[in-house]
């Protein structure tokens, strides 16, 4: 068991054109640790110089405690899984998954025993004879797992495994590399764009944008105590609803926030949170996420209207897009709560919410960083 730090990575691949700037990270010995942003923002490049496929060109790296910067790939002990599986064509599932033992020449029996045990446990072993070309592409993706799996490596480096596999495939074989994580007791470093795979797999997810590292947490502390709005807004779906520059107010003790035409006295917790930090009156960004605000009922005060422009029926739940004056934002409720929301075409009705005061963020105006 083994866990990587990198400390103070970066990778210039154009003169004064950072790829990734100032990349620390630590993992524990078992840690599924996700990798997410946008496209271009570095997760890649990220993953490609832990494998040692990609120089680095400041900073250190770590595997397993030692300085591994100048160690060639294939004596890092570790396994990548590609996007686009890398099988080879011309060689059966077995051959696929054997070939690295074979390369070091682990006797026979052992290559054999190891395949069938790994095929096995990937629900692949029917397979073993065939080429990938006569596979699914959920076949072959479990075969590229099997490749990285039967080497035994300390650490497992996963390039958006599941990305060319349809809906469906991609959640069952995502429960699949959760699995398999737990029963191989190693550390994943995991690279996705898709911020459901990073809520529902990680231990640990590093948010990036622009090659900068934008928090790191649990998916816990990331989804409700997001650092900055990029991080609250990339993580959740339906994303948060930002009301931008709402004015805060600091008056004998007491904090006021005005957003959606209403002027709220903030909770307790929050009145708390925001003098501990000493937050003066000013302009905020205030975030809310759908689920946060919903239908009032006669006993809320505080109540908001605004208007009802297209409902979107989930099954389970409705998504609500709400007007007020110049602001558009959604709210999700149970499907139950009113038939009408069921029905196509509700728009243009006008409807009571209650926003929960005690779960928004407020960022900085200028900074755009949590303050509380
Ligand atoms: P995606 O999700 O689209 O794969 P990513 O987050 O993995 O994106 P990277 O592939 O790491 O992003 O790329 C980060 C940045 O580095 C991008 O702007 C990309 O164009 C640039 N880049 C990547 N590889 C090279 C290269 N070999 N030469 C020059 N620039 C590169």
């Amino acid at each position: 068991m083994a866990g990587v730090k990198l400390s103070h990575v970066y990778k210039e691949f154009d003169k004064g054109n950072f790829a990734v700037s100032d990349f620390s990270l630590e993992t524990g010995e078992h840690e599924f640790v996700v990798l997410v942003g946008p496209s271009g923002c570095g997760k890649s490049t990220t993953l490609r110089m832990i494998a040692g496929l990609e120089d680095i060109t400041a900073g250190e790296i770590y595997i397993d405690g030692k300085l591994v910067n100048d160690m060639e790939p294939k004596n890092r002990d570790i396994a990548m899984v590609f996007q686009n599986y890398a099988l080879y064509p011309h060689m059966t599932v077995f051959d696929n998954i054997a070939l690295s033992l074979q390369i070091r020449h682990v006797p026979k029996d052992i290559i054999r025993e190891r395949v069938m045990a790994v095929a096995e446990t990937l629900g692949i072993s029917q397979y073993l004879n065939r080429k990938p070309r006569a596979l699914s592409g959920g076949q072959r993706q479990r075969v590229a797992l099997g490749r990285a799996i039967v080497r035994q490596p300390k650490i497992f480096l996963l390039d958006e495994p599941l990305s060319n596999l349809d809906a469906k495939l991609r959640n069952q074989m995502r429960t699949e590399i959760i699995k398999l994580f737990h029963a191989l007791g190693t550390t994943f470093i995991y690279v996705t764009h898709d911020q459901v795979e990073a809520m529902t797999m990680a231990t640990k997810i590093v948010v990036m944008s622009d090659g900068l590292v934008q928090q790191i947490g649990s998916p816990r502390e990331i989804y409700h105590h997001p650092s900055n709005v990029f991080t609250a807004g990339f993580m959740g779906s339906p994303q948060m609803n930002f009301f931008e520059r709402c004015p805060l107010e600091r008056k004998d003790g007491q904090y006021t926030l005005t957003f959606l035409g209403t002027r709220f006295l903030l909770p307790q917790e929050k009145q708390q949170q925001l003098s501990q930090k000493n937050v003066q009156s000013g302009e905020v960004i205030v975030g809310v996420r759908p689920e946060d605000i919903r239908l009032a009922t006669q006993e809320d005060d505080d109540k908001v209207s605004a208007l009802l422009e297209v409902s979107e029926m989930l099954g389970n739940e409705v998504l609500l897009h709400m007007r007020k004056a110049q602001e558009s934002f959604i709210i999700r409720v149970p499907e139950f709560e009113d038939a009408r929301f069921s029905q196509v075409g509700v728009a243009e009705t006008t409807l009571e919410l209650a926003i929960a005061l005690s779960k928004i963020h407020l960022f900085d105006a200028e900074t755009r960083v949590n303050l509380i």
